[in-house]
């Protein structure tokens, strides 16, 4: 048995659609169990039109909602036998008759919650599943879809929920493997879960890799293969550098601290449920579906290069607190991570020194509340535009050079935080947002001169 995920950049078109049902069909025989997120950029649509909504802009909603209305459509009636009279058109329209009045709703009260949004947000998935089962039963191949929101059980922490594991386990045991062993090929919806009281959430951004994963892991499969446009995970983001590589091999450890610091080739929950049951990962290119890829293992060839791969996050800030002179030194750092830990603030970097405290926060992340805590116990100042860039690779952990390599190559340049030995296989500093291009160019050139053919395709 194996998951095949495919993204929203795998299946934006008809003509992608046709390759991805190629590359099912031509696995048949692993048994392979299929999540697929929104088509194209869907999401993102659905999330303005959403906005529009709510300000009001009714107009601008449903032009754009006819917009993407078409394109599935479109898309459907390319992808389906007697689309006009199928049950396919009929879901089709429910959903999107769904969504209309959800929109309706949303321009009365003036108020998109968080809850309503991840509602939304679901359809993308809940459309692209349904035409891509029929384009798969077109194929001659015995798809079935399945409501992820059967077995994905989470909290109630709409738009970046945590799948409740046991539960989530249970079900995926239950509603899939007897599909699969009675020889179908289920079609799920990544990203978007249920929680118990019955209302729709979603994972996060990028949310649907975590799906395949919890889905993989729960199905003790042989892998977990993760469909994109690009050959694999590679030595820096092909879109902000073009002479980037592709990583043949890479621990669990490497990609889970790759992903930690922002490459977004994974959303970073992948990682765990793949390691805890030590399935390998597979990232592949469905436009090119014969070339290596990446094949993520526990133990990973190491190379002769100090690192695997430059990750960069933007925009961050940098939160600074001062202690008061008169608060009490010991229970300083305690009160700050408190605050953090109530406000499910995680920081990407942390460094101390005396009665100081700097943190590197996401700038998606409402600090607010924080912010107002954190002013109790000192001083705070907010540096904003800010990026982090760190490498990765197992070979740093024993390199006696790659600190001295990491700063003659830096000469000159704004460094604002610099954070090396919490974990042994990265190294993470903070600079100004536009210099990450340069700086990125800079450090794959100096730490892959020459790279390892074993490792680096
Ligand atoms: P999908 O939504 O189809 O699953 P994404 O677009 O979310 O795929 O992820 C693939 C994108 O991730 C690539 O197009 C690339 O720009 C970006 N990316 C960032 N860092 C890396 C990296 N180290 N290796 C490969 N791709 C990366
Ligand atoms: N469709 C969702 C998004 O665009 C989830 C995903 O693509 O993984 O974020
Ligand atoms: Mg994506």
């Amino acid at each position: 048995m194996i998951v095949m995920k495919f993204g929203g950049t795998s299946i934006e078109d008809i003509a992608s659609i046709e390759r991805v049902v190629e590359i099912i069909h031509s696995r048949l025989e692993r048994h392979p169990v299929v999540v697929n997120s929104a088509m194209g950029k869907t999401t993102r649509k659905l999330l303005d039109i959403a906005r529009f909504s709510a300000e009001g802009m009714d107009e601008q909603a449903l032009s754009h909602l006819d917009e993407i209305r078409e394109y599935h459509f479109d898309m459907a009636r390319g992808l389906t036998s007697d689309f006009e009279d199928s049950d396919v058109r009929t879901t089709l329209e429910r959903y999107f008759e769904e969504l209309q009045r959800l929109l309706g709703g949303l321009s009365v009260l003036r108020e998109l919650t968080p809850r309503t949004q991840d509602r939304i947000l679901s359809y993308g998935e809940l459309v692209a599943t349904t035409i891509i089962a029929a384009a798969l039963q077109r194929r001659g191949i015995n798809a079935r879809w399945l409501d992820a929101r059967n077995f994905i059980i989470t909290d109630e922490r709409f738009t970046r929920a945590r799948p409740l594991d046991d539960l989530t386990c249970r079900g995926i045991q239950e509603e899939v493997r007897p599909l699969v062993l009675s020889g179908c090929v289920p079609v799920i919806q990544g990203f978007i879960g249920f929680t118990r009281s019955g209302a729709t959430t979603t994972l996060g951004f990028e949310g649907s890799d975590f799906t395949a994963a919890l889905v993989g892991s729960a199905l003790d499969v042989s892998e977990i293969q993760i469909w994109k446009d690009v050959n694999g995970i590679m030595t820096a983001d092909p879109g902000i550098f073009a002479g980037a590589r592709t990583i043949k091999n890479i621990s669990f450890e490497e990609a889970s601290e790759l992903t930690f610091f922002g490459a977004k080739v994974l959303h970073p929950g992948t990682i765990e449920p793949a390691h805890r049951k030590n399935i390998p990962v597979g990232i592949y290119n469905s436009r090119q579906p014969d070339t290596g890829g990446t094949t993520i293992t526990e133990q990973a060839k190491k190379g002769r290069d100090l690192i695997k791969s430059i990750a960069y996050k933007m925009p961050v800030r940098i939160v600074n607190i001062t202690q008061d002179s008169h608060a009490n030194p010991a229970g300083f750092l305690r009160s700050v991570f408190d605050i953090l830990d109530r406000e499910r603030i995680t920081p990407s970097v942390v460094t101390t020194a005396g009665t100081e405290v700097a943190m590197v926060i996401d700038a998606s992340e409402d600090m607010e509340r924080a912010i107002e805590a954190l002013e109790c116990l000192g001083a705070v100042k907010i540096a904003g535009n800010k990026a982090t860039i760190s490498m990765v690779g197992e070979n740093i952990r024993t390199s006696r050079d790659f600190t001295s390599i990491l700063f003659r190559n830096l000469e000159g340049m704004n460094i604002d935080m610099s954070a090396h030995g919490a974990s042994p296989i990265s190294c993470t500093f903070v600079i100004d947002e536009s210099d990450i291009p340069s700086t990125i160019a800079r450090l794959h050139e100096a730490f892959f001169k020459n790279p390892d053919p074993d490792i680096f395709d």
